[in-house]
């Protein structure tokens, strides 16, 4: 078996007196689309935030190709070369497209150049002038995605990219995603849009009650459709 490039063991984290995550683990094959899947309130998104060092009170274990991250600030987490999307997707909405891309500062590999991200990306050049404002919901996603391939990171944590999206975009948002897949990013990715998950990834795990509590490679997900809809609640 490859060596894991991400593994998440034994993660808990606390806001403030609550008790969040209760030990968290799994593990993150190089080049794979891995999920978090589970019920709102579940824990993914803050076991996405703790990963990147954004939640303050945390301890376990999350190490990146055998280094372990746990301890450190989250300006060296993401140096690292891990990038975190969040849902709300954390675009700057007073700069315009192209300002937006040029903001984020790269790491020592360097990033993905404007050029391959228009490429990925063409109504982002076409839309190069348009304040983050004035972009549609599918279009602030995009850019929100080609924001952090700008700072090269190799690692990329996705939370929620579809939501709110129309199912045509959310189909763009999938092909965008297989294929930054196919070009050897690694993507975490927490989803409440089962069929995109399905569809999507290569791996899931279900969080329940801030613990990973089952995992499904994805030959498995059909055989057991049943038991992951009802972990959803769906
Ligand atoms: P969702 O899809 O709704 O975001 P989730 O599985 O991502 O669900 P989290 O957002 O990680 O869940 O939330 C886990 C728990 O932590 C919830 O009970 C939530 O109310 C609580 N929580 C989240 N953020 C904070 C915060 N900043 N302060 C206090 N509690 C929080």
């Amino acid at each position: 078996m490859t060596e894991p490039v991400l593994t998440v063991e034994g993660l808990e984290a606390w806001y403030g007196e609550s008790h969040i995550l209760h030990g968290v683990s799994f593990e993150v094959p190089p080049g794979q689309i891995v999920t978090l899947l589970g019920r709102n309130g579940a824990g993914k998104t803050t076991t996405l935030r703790s990963i990147m060092g954004l939640v303050k009170k945390r301890k376990g274990s999350v190490r990146h190709q055998g280094e372990e991250l746990i301890a450190l600030p989250a300006n060296r987490i993401a140096r690292s070369g891990i990038a975190y999307c969040p849902e709300e997707r954390g675009i700057f909405s007073s700069l315009n497209v192209k300002e937006n891309l040029q903001l984020p500062p790269t790491i020592a590999d360097g990033g993905m150049s404007l050029d391959r991200v228009y490429e990925l990306f063409p109504i982002l050049k076409t839309r190069g002038a348009s304040q983050g404002t004035k972009l549609s919901g599918g279009e602030q996603q995009m850019l929100a995605i080609a924001r952090i391939l700008r700072t090269g990171a190799r690692i990329l944590l996705l939370d929620e990219p579809t939501e709110g999206l129309a199912p045509v975009i959310v189909q763009q948002i999938g092909t965008i995603i297989t294929r930054l897949k196919e070009e050897g990013f690694t993507i975490l990715l927490v989803e409440q849009n089962f069929r995109f998950a399905e569809k999507t990834g290569d791996l899931h795990y279900v969080v329940e009650h801030g613990e990973v509590v089952d995992r499904f490679e994805r030959a498995q997900v059909a055989g057991n459709r049943d038991k992951i809809t009802r972990y959803l609640g769906v």
